[in-house]
């Protein structure tokens, strides 16, 4: 038998990851009503290992809503960073450049289950394991269709906004008629082989290589985990990359002199491929669009959770005073206003940063080996030009 229940809310955020839990839990701390529905269940989202690096601009706002407990106890600060070649090491001071700004190092899964926890803590409602199938829109409100997965359980959500928090695979993009919204998108010519392996740190800090194989990395995770890029074609397969293949590799491109990279047991190997994607305005009537669902930034950087963090922020505070003030819904104009040039900027950056360190794809081998030379050379400037390296430091630890 089916069963159909029907809600009403002020708010209905569709996903509860960083973008839509923030959202729920700002939006709650001011007295809006809202309900979070996600396809998952909590232990679903917290399995999900994703980012890691939070970084200054997202700490103050959390602070700001007294969110930011747990990274202090929990996380790691950060305020260096090292770049290679294989003929040098550039240590990049970026607290320092940047002013005294660091980065914390904290799963993403911890932060979000935190969030969730606080959210549920304040009394919040969250449908776990209730899929968004259609968004019906109206002169006066909007309606989110969803069920229960492996049931016939239905719900229908009814209310004044819907923030589509739910990834760039979610419904509330795919509900934007192509016309109503300008697309930028962008697909890189090649992809990361993305690995976390049983190692304790082989540094405290990042470690990003250029090498004329290809781009790798090394990141820190926790006392027992660390987290490995490799740029691989992007038509591989990953059944290419035994475990002795990716350590092979990854002794190969991050080699430096007296420095030894560990081994341990890889749990985990998945194949990322890199896009970057904005749509503007990120306002559709009565659908609100937030994080990955309205912008994909590369993971060079680590630009993707602190802008879907930043963008619940401002969207919050946005929703806040139109309620308040009761404004007209044209106010809401204000969330895409403020918020594309930062995105912007963040797109840009991490942009700029993938085309220093990354092999460049090219038929050409000679083509290939100028612009490896380019990049090479564009990499020194963080040693030799203090304005760049200011710059690159400041834009790293926080687009503010
Ligand atoms: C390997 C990897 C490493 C990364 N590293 C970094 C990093 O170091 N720093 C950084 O800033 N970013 C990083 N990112 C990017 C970052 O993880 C994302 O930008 C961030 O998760 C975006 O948050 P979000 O809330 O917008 O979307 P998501 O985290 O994708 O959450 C969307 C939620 O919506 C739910 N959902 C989807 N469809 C529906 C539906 N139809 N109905 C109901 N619920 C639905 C999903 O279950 C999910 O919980 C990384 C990403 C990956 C994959």
């Amino acid at each position: 038998m089916n069963t159909q229940t029907a809600l009403k809310t002020s708010v209905c955020i569709l996903g509860a990851g960083p973008a839509g839990i923030l959202l729920g839990n700002i939006l709650l701390q001011n007295g809006i009503d809202c309900v979070i529905i996600d396809k998952y269940s909590r232990e679903e989202i917290y399995a999900r290992g994703r980012a890691g690096a939070i970084e200054s601009t997202t700490i103050n706002l959390l602070k700001k809503h007294g969110l930011a407990d747990t990274i202090f106890q929990n996380g790691y600060a950060h305020d260096r960073c090292e770049f290679r070649s294989p003929y040098y090491s550039i240590m990049l001071e970026y607290g320092k450049l940047s002013g005294g700004d660091v980065h914390y190092f904290y799963p993403q899964s911890d932060l979000n289950d935190d969030f969730i926890q606080k959210y549920l803590d304040a009394g919040g409602k969250i449908l776990f394991g209730y899929e968004g199938k259609k968004i019906v829109q109206t002169d006066d409100d909007i309606t989110v269709e969803c069920s229960e997965q492996d049931s016939n359980i239905t719900i229908t959500i009814q209310a004044d906004f819907v923030a589509g928090c739910d990834g760039y695979h979610g419904i509330a993009r795919q509900s934007i008629p192509e016309k109503a919204v300008d697309i930028y998108h962008k697909q890189y010519p090649y992809s990361w082989l993305a690995i976390l392996a049983y190692v304790p740190p082989a540094a405290k800090h990042t470690i990003y290589a250029l090498h004329p194989d290809g781009f790798a990395a090394y990141m820190l995770r926790n006392s027992k985990v660390s987290r490995y890029y490799l740029q691989i074609p992007l038509d591989d397969d990953i059944n290419n990359w035994s475990d002795e293949r990716i350590w092979t590799t990854l002794q190969k491109r991050l080699a430096l002199k007296e420095w030894t990279l560990k081994e341990g047991e890889i749990f985990e190997k998945r194949m990322m491929s890199l896009r970057s994607y904005v749509m503007e305005p990120l306002r559709y009537k009565r659908l609100l669009m937030a994080g990955d669902a309205a912008h994909i930034i590369t993971p060079m950087g680590g630009k993707g959770l602190n802008m879907a963090v930043q963008d619940a922020g401002v969207l919050a505070e946005t929703l806040i005073n139109y309620y308040q003030e009761e404004q007209d819904i044209s106010y809401l104009d204000r969330y895409s206003e403020i918020r594309l040039p930062y995105i912007w900027r963040a797109q840009e950056f991490s942009y700029g940063m993938l085309n220093m360190i990354h092999l460049p794809e090219s038929e050409d081998p000679s083509d290939m080996r100028f612009r490896y030379k380019l990049s090479e050379s564009k990499l020194a400037q963080l040693n030799t030009s203090g304005t760049f390296a200011r710059d690159f430091a400041r834009n790293y630890v926080g687009i503010i």
